[in-house]
């Protein structure tokens, strides 16, 4: 399926319509528009194109969550002090299947935020053609500096709630910055303490207590897959010996770089909130394994690795995008490559950019890589490799069974696969050239569509 490359004016003005539109209804919400305006550009032509997309206005519907809860989470710190915090759970479809999405605690976070991560979450669960709806929630409390007894109680207040309007059926959270499996661990806690047993009701949970294995790993490997497909599409040959940047030391960040690091690349960066650390030898295994460890204490900044070993170098308060590279990973946070690291990058050498975190890349950027003919993944196709192992975790979870690391590998990647097979249906130009955003925006949302108009069939 090749799409048109260069939309006509009346196209431009109708997504313009609509884009103002989401704007009169969500003002102030600035993360959330850029979302949608991101899909718009390319699904709002392609529903335009098909009568009963049109007739249906999925893309309106789709912009409006089912519904959005927002709660007073209160909890006691320390010293015995009553702190309040707000809580957010945005249920944005259940089309596909239960409402699905991570908790975020940031003290960042705020409903633009949350509505433009449960609308990616769309399009990026459809894309893993698995049974799953779209969802996101969290609250703005920082877990930096807090002990472990006050993530614990703020996880219980936070629970006390969120348990009303969560379940295996209904809705099923898992984590996202600043919730690990270690918070998944008391959230579930609360849950069973207030409802009983119902490990299918939160994903993300270790192995113990009901979770998948490789769960933790999978968004960090899923991503190295995707580049993997990406290459060998291209002809661009295997990660060996390649130079890859990679933003975060989180979860994402640091399963990205184990597996990279398996299939020969060179990890040159890693950062954080503080900086970024850059190698010029590459990260080993070793260096690594401590960074992981270091990493795993609460707040600890990655300036301490340099203590250790003296030939990485740190780089307070900066982003690495500054390093030659072959392939960029962007696995911390929103709008972290500006225009001006997009050029810097390509300047550089980097020919791959395949988003682990959500939405890492301001649309400016964007279309300056793919002028430039780079490569670009958006998170929603290659970090979807998490949301798809929480789907086999609800899976086994209804089985009362589990599959080995080998089994859920085999799957990850075979999902992987897919989303990416998928990317290139949809993301075909008519010049050959792929374009992977737009594959995986139209290919998200043909299927949402699809199954759209066949129940309002049903409902008559
Ligand atoms: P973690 O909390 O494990 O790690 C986040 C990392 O990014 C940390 O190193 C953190 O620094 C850094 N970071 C966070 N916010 C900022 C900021 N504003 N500026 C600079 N650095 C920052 O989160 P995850 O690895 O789970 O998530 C990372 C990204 O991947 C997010 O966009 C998330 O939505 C996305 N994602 C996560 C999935 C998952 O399965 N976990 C699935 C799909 C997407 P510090 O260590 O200093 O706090």
């Amino acid at each position: 399926m090749a799409v048109m490359t260069s939309l006509s004016e009346r196209e431009q003005r109708a997504i313009m319509e609509f884009i103002e539109e989401v704007r009169r209804v969500h003002p102030h919400e600035p993360e959330f528009l850029q979302a949608v305006a991101e899909v718009a550009r390319d699904v709002y032509p392609y529903e335009l194109s098909v009568p009963e997309y049109r007739e249906a206005r999925i893309l309106h519907r789709l912009t409006e969550a089912d519904r959005i809860v927002i709660f007073r989470v209160t909890w006691r710190d320390d010293q015995g002090r009553i702190r309040v915090n707000r809580g957010y759970r945005v249920q944005m479809t259940n089309v596909l299947g239960p409402y699905k999405g991570g908790l975020r605690f940031h003290p960042s976070v705020n409903l633009s935020i949350i509505k433009f991560l449960a609308f990616e979450q769309i399009f990026k669960n459809s894309l893993t053609t698995l049974p799953l709806g779209a969802g996101k929630g969290g609250a703005d409390f920082d877990p930096r500096g807090k002990s472990d007894a006050e993530i614990r109680r703020f996880c219980q207040a936070f629970m006390m709630e969120l348990h009303k309007h969560i379940g295996r059926y209904i809705d099923v959270p898992a984590g996202d910055i600043g919730v690990g499996s270690k918070e998944i661990g008391y959230l579930y806690g609360m849950l069973l303490q207030l409802r009983g047993y119902e490990p299918g009701a939160l994903t993300g949970k270790s192995p113990e207590i009901g979770g998948s294995l490789l769960r933790l790993e999978a968004t960090g490997y899923g991503l190295i897959y995707f580049v993997e497909e990406m290459l060998r599409y291209h002809g661009e040959g295997t990660l060996e010996g390649k130079r890859i940047v990679i933003s975060g030391a989180g979860n994402v960040a640091l399963y990205a770089a184990e597996k990279a690091l398996e299939k020969g690349a060179r990890i040159l960066t890693l950062s954080d909130s503080t900086g970024f650390i850059y190698d010029p030898d590459g990260l080993d295994e070793e260096k690594l394994a401590y960074i992981q460890k270091l990493k795993s204490r609460r707040g600890v900044s990655l300036r301490e690795v340099c203590t250790r070993y003296r030939t990485i170098q740190f780089y307070s308060g900066k982003r690495p995008w500054s390093v030659p590279c072959d392939i960029a990973l962007p696995c911390a946070t929103q709008n972290e490559i500006t225009l001006d690291d997009a050029r810097l990058l390509v300047d550089q050498g980097c020919r791959v950019l395949a988003e682990g975190a959500n939405m890492p890349t301001v649309p400016e950027a964007i279309e300056y890589f793919q002028e430039k003919g780079v490569l670009v993944a958006p998170g929603k196709a290659a970090n979807a490799g998490g949301v798809a192992v929480s789907g086999l975790e609800m899976t086994q979870n209804a089985m009362r069974w589990w599959w080995s690391r080998q089994d859920i590998d085999r799957h990850l990647q075979e999902i992987m696969r897919r989303i990416h097979e998928q990317c290139i249906k949809y993301g075909q130009m008519e010049d050959g050239r792929i374009n992977y955003v737009r594959g995986a925006n139209i290919a998200g949302y043909d299927r949402v569509a699809r199954a759209m108009v066949q129940m309002d069939l049903v409902l008559g």
